[in-house]
């Protein structure tokens, strides 16, 4: 199922997707209501409403696919990302936060930061977390897991080499871009991860070329902190990595999920 989070005049609902469109459009698509919240049993309303309306009363827009309380994000997970900056391979995952306040949905802008003259896309596979959980044995992470969306760990490389902490590199507001839904009937061990700028491939790469896989990193994080239902973690990104400049649409598309896109703005 595809799960999608949405406002429609002036109220924000979950709902399943339902339907098929082109890629990269929402043409064709309807949203069947969900009573509630889709963490634990959940029932769909069965009233429905279409994706893409010209009607401005029905019209739907796509929002975060969650809320997170915090972004865990794994850094050079992928050994020809880590090769083309320069870094070594880790022999263990290492982590770092986005904050809450770096999440924007499908089709919202990401902010150039004033700080930085280097922006950078990274796509890359997120998890959802569905439950409550700490300490998961690896037989167990897939209980854990409410699905997969797509992520874009928008990064200030230029930041990013002169201090010491990521927190203002890749935490600046509009740095993490998910969406556009949440799929939560995929097996995600080998699926192709993609990006493009203004149409133009990027970054293309498959999931099993992580060094640690998803059971891996839900192990390692969760040794540390509890996690809570809507919390993401991000699984580290293909070679690729480049530049953003103001105007550009960039793009990330994952095998079986879907495509989420956002266009970069200066920063007002
Ligand atoms: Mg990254």
């Amino acid at each position: 199922m595809r799960i999608a989070r949405f406002s429609i005049d002036g109220n924000v609902a979950f709902g399943a997707v339902e339907g098929d469109s082109p890629p990269g459009s929402t043409d064709g698509l309807v949203l069947d209501i969900i009573k509630g919240i889709p963490f634990g049993d959940f029932e769909l309303s069965g009233t429905k409403v279409p994706l893409t309306s010209s009607d401005a009363k029905t019209r739907v827009r796509l929002l975060p696919p969650v809320l997170p309380n915090k972004v865990v994000a794994f850094g050079r997970n992928y050994a020809e990302h880590a090769k083309e900056l320069g870094n070594e391979v880790p022999d263990a995952p290492f982590a770092f936060f986005k904050p809450s306040t770096s999440v924007i949905g499908p089709g919202d802008e990401i902010a150039y930061p004033s700080f930085s003259n280097e922006l950078h896309h990274e796509a890359e596979l997120a998890v959802v977390i569905g439950r409550m959980c700490r300490e998961v044995p690896r037989e167990r992470v897939k209980d854990v897991i409410l699905g997969y969306t797509c992520a874009n760990d928008v990064t200030a490389r230029d930041v990013q080499k002169r201090e010491k902490q990521w927190a203002r590199a890749k935490g600046f507001d509009s740095s993490c871009p998910l969406g556009p839904w949440v799929e939560t009937d995929l097996d995600p061990s080998d699926l192709t991860i993609q990006c493009t700028v203004n149409g133009q491939q990027r970054q293309l790469g498959r999931t099993s070329e992580m060094i640690h896989s998803v059971e891996d990193l839900i192990v390692n994080i969760t040794e540390a902190m509890t996690l809570l239902p809507g919390d993401v973690i991000l699984t580290g990104t293909p070679a690729g990595v480049g530049p953003l400049s103001v105007g550009d649409e960039v793009a990330v598309t994952i095998e079986g999920i879907g495509t989420l896109t956002n266009k970069v703005i200066k920063r007002g």
